[in-house]
């Protein structure tokens, strides 16, 4: 498949009056191919809608250039910008919301008149738009008549009808409820595949991306930290970072010291874990709740007790010191402890990540106070 979208050390940076300098987007370089869902995934902040934003053209890059579909559309080397309208591409935003003093029909015939196309040929598109989006029979209506989800099709039908090879999605189910969520989701996918456009797709939320993506970008504090599929990225995360983002994590501050690992706050009983050779003396050791077993005290492990047990419709957690910190384990509804019994615990195949100094989290508050 050949790559639509490509950003070539893209940088932008704002100055802020309060906070000084600002990276948003730190030498981006991507490739989305023809007919991916391609997500942009990270905490506010980050520069998800800074990189879709210089996508479209509504921003200018500080560095670096942007091909669409083949076509240089910005060059800060050779001071070439095309503006939004002339890119070819679909946009759903989630600022941009249908126009509320025009009708269905008018809201999605608008980029067609601005086109200046023949009115014969906008009623065919229109209604073929409205058609796949399951909005036939109420084009008279006007958007405030409409729910939710109603208004959102309007959205996409508006960017389905000029036919573009790329749709840029922000956020655009989150004022919906998650019901409607998950079918706009599917929506929007077959869409994709009837119109075979390539997505952009921007969102918070890291279940609604891995739902939807074929690749995903997770970026922190205007850099990316990873590009590869939902799968890869959940099994092998490049950083904690991501490995915190993406799914339910547990980490354990450890201490290494004579070849062997110790749980913070307890130094008289070794985890038994495989060192890893670059290991410094303080690391985080990470691994996903449902990954570490919990055993009897017979089975060998690191020896510990329930502290909380806690019954959910599909697992059961328990929370579990280990050294000074508390870790949460989670089991299939067999596995039964009580509270305040002996047990065991081994970390299955863990990651290890340097020990985190705050910094990061500092820096993120920062950013999202601009
Ligand atoms: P959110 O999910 O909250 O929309 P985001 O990941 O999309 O966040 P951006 O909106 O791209 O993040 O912002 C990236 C950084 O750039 C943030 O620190 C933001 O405050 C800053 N920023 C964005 N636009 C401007 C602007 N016009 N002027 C100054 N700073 C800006």
């Amino acid at each position: 498949m050949a790559d639509q979208i490509i950003l070539r050390n893209v940088t932008k940076r704002f100055t802020t009056k309060t906070l000084g300098d600002i990276v948003a987007v730190d030498n981006f370089n991507l490739n989305v191919r023809e007919g991916e869902c391609f997500s942009f995934l990270g905490p506010s902040g980050c520069g998800k809608s800074t990189t879709l934003r210089m996508i479209a053209g509504f921003e200018d890059l500080t560095e670096g250039e942007i091909e669409l579909c083949g076509r240089l559309v910005s060059s800060k080397k050779k001071n070439l910008y095309v503006p939004p309208e002339e890119r070819g591409l679909g946009m759903v935003f989630q600022a941009f919301a249908v126009w509320p003093h025009m009708n269905v029909y008018e809201n999605v015939a608008f980029p067609l008149r601005i086109q200046k196309i023949n009115k014969t040929d906008i009623d065919k598109r229109v209604r073929e738009a409205l058609k796949h989006t399951s909005l036939t029979g109420l084009e008279n209506v006007f958007p405030g008549d409409l729910s939710g989800g109603q208004q959102q099709r309007i959205a996409l039908a508006r960017a389905i009808v000029t036919n573009p090879k790329v749709m840029l999605l922000d956020e655009p189910l989150s004022n919906l409820d998650p019901k409607l969520r998950e079918t706009m989701r599917f929506e929007i996918k077959a869409l994709q595949r009837k119109f075979n456009f390539t997505i952009i797709f921007v969102t918070h939320d890291q279940s609604e991306a891995m739902a939807i993506s074929d690749r995903m970008m997770v970026c922190d504090m205007g850099k990316i930290m990873q590009i590869d599929t939902p799968e890869n990225l959940y099994n092998k995360p490049c950083n904690r970072f991501v490995h915190n983002f993406l799914g339910e994590s547990t980490f354990i501050s450890v201490i290494v010291k004579d070849g062997k690992v110790y749980a913070k706050g307890d130094m008289t009983q070794p985890l038994d874990l495989a060192i890893p050779q670059d290991a410094a003396q303080e690391m985080v050791v990470a691994t996903r709740p449902n990954e570490i077993a919990l055993t009897g005290v017979s089975d060998g492990g690191y020896k510990t007790h329930i502290e909380k047990r806690i019954f959910l419709t599909d697992r059961t957690e328990y929370l579990v010191p280990v050294g000074e910190q508390v870790v949460k384990i989670q089991t299939p509804h067999r596995v039964h402890f009580a509270e305040g019994e002996a047990c065991c615990v081994r970390f299955l195949e863990p990651m290890w990540y340097p020990a985190d100094d705050g910094k990061a989290d500092q820096e993120r508050a920062r950013r999202q106070l601009v």
